[in-house]
């Protein structure tokens, strides 16, 4: 019955095997999706849903070279693989705006694709971003220009031909099974020859690199990415595309790897002499930002900055933070926002003046003690 899906998908994994978890995975249901369900003179094409499903008929492969139809169904996978479906949930995103924004995220960087996917290029818009970048800057343009449909797997509302949650009759995988997906793909990519055929993109090697990670400490991992995610997606309200936003974070759902512009962290570390006991939780949680984000820039110093520089672990800050004197977070703050970082985090034990005005970009304080007078309102405070 689906002779044409495996020769394609036997030729995918042919191309580079660690692919061969995730195209293993998918469970193929025979259904004619088409790019509008309402026409039908629209040829039909592939989609996934959440549960690992892929919607395929024969006809929408006999459009392609088995080669292109290959690399469409590893488009198809990435959906799953950079969990689009979440991170649409998350954004609360315009269905098919968002689409064209997570084509966009995948197709950047995918050889032998037929030549009417949607690329960045055709969107008139820079490569190599995340799909949270593309929907911000579709939704400014305010003008999609290509209609895809690639079901609820990449993000959208469920297609009229998607089976529901898996069940004895419609198996399909859960969010856990998916989970192991992602963790057998990138044992793959760890375990691929590093030269030969199928090498592993850079990107995909950073991704499996998140992905096998232990998990960093749950409270600055959240937080942290809510960060991210709030800063590609910040704006989305002025525009008339908008919708209410049911959720305001998108935690857990953008793995380090996917971030390829990583956000600028400046990390102020108060050395005052009042904090000279709260060198192991200023260490702690330093070290616990730079496992989140790899390297932010440490400004440390007490009522002047004493040091500037790239940190990458608490042993970067034990050896830079020198101070011993009075408190005066707004010089640090000062010194931290001519960096231009996207956000600024604080340490200190809060017996600090801070600026009046609001700082022009998100500013956590982490307190290590609970002070006199609590830190300014347009902080986001964090007792350790
Ligand atoms: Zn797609």
């Amino acid at each position: 019955m689906s002779d044409e899906l495996e020769v394609v998908r036997l030729a995918l994994i042919r191309q580079a095997a660690w692919r061969a978890p995730a195209a293993l995975a998918l469970t193929p249901v025979l259904a004619e999706v088409r790019a509008d369900p309402n026409n039908p003179r629209e040829p039909p094409t592939l989609a996934v849903d959440a549960y690992w499903r892929l919607y395929w008929c024969p006809q929408a492969l006999a459009r392609w070279s088995t080669q292109e139809a290959a690399a469409v169904l590893w488009h198809e996978c990435e959906h799953l693989l950079r969990r689009h479906h979440a991170r649409a949930e998350a954004l609360d995103a315009y269905p098919e705006l968002w689409n064209l924004a997570v084509d966009a995220e995948i197709n950047d960087d995918l050889p032998g694709l037929p030549a009417d996917g949607v690329t960045p290029k055709k969107l008139r818009l820079p490569e190599g971003l995340l799909a949270e970048e593309y929907y911000k800057l579709l939704l400014a343009n305010k003008s999609p220009r290509v209609k895809v449909i690639h079901g609820s797997g990449a993000g959208l509302e469920a297609g009229p031909w998607e089976l529901g949650a898996p069940s004895v009759q419609a198996p399909g995988l859960s969010e856990a099974a998916g989970r192991l997906v992602e963790a057998r793909v990138a044992r793959a990519i760890q375990g691929h020859p590093a030269t030969g055929r199928g090498e592993v993109p850079g990107f995909w090697k950073q991704w499996a690199q998140a992905v096998v990670t232990p998990e960093p400490p749950e409270r600055w991992d959240r937080l942290l990415r809510s960060f991210v995610a709030g800063t590609f997606a910040a704006g989305r309200e002025d525009y008339t595309y908008a919708r209410p936003r049911k959720r305001g974070l998108t935690h857990g759902l953008i793995l380090p790897g996917l971030v390829r512009h990583q956000p600028r962290i400046a990390l102020c570390v108060d050395t005052s002499g009042s904090m000279s006991g709260e060198g192991s939780a200023v260490l702690s949680t330093a070290e616990a930002i730079c496992r989140v984000l790899g390297a932010v820039t440490l400004v440390a110093g007490d009522a002047a900055v004493a040091a500037v520089g790239q940190v990458r672990g608490a042993a970067d800050v034990r050896a830079k933070a020198l101070g011993g004197g009075g408190t005066d977070m707004r010089v640090l703050l000062a010194q931290a926002l001519r960096l231009r970082p996207d956000v600024v985090v604080v340490i200190t034990d809060g017996d600090t003046p801070w600026p009046e005005v609001r700082p022009r970009v998100p500013v956590v304080v982490v307190l290590t003690t609970q002070p006199l007078s609590p830190p300014p309102s347009w902080a986001r405070v964090v007792t350790i």
